[in-house]
């Protein structure tokens, strides 16, 4: 049984809530600069996921000589240039079971010993 309720914190400034009990902020100014807070968090989240993206991208475009449909690469080499395995904007597998990994257009397909086929999906 609760007897003592502990005061209550304003969420953005951390001062003591005066008031009812389910009140979360001093005012509206500490409402209104914690939700700007939350969501320039999740703005953060956003860019910084869609430049791992595109830099994903641009690291296989880079390694994919011009006009060659496909190219090989090893692991250490990906990594080195900043690529980062665990963003990816979708997969494709074949029929046969092989699960490629696509940035956009630019793919990669996982092979043996951490070599890495790149392919770049022709336009439909
Ligand atoms: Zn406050």
């Amino acid at each position: 049984m609760l007897t003592q309720k502990e005061p209550k914190t304003c969420l953005s400034c951390g001062k003591a809530v005066k008031g009812r009990s389910d009140k979360k902020f001093c005012d509206d100014y500490c409402r209104a600069a914690y939700n700007n807070d939350l969501k320039s968090a999740s703005n953060n989240l956003i860019r910084n996921v869609n430049n791992a993206l595109g830099k994903n991208r641009r690291v296989l475009e880079n390694l994919l000589p011009q006009g060659e449909p496909t190219a090989k690469t090893n692991r250490d080499k990906l990594i080195e240039k900043g690529f980062q395995f665990k963003y990816h904007t979708h997969l494709y597998q074949t029929k046969n079971g092989n699960t490629y990994f696509y940035c956009y257009e630019y793919g990669y397909l996982p092979l043996e010993n951490n070599w890495y086929l790149i392919v770049k999906r022709e336009e439909d």
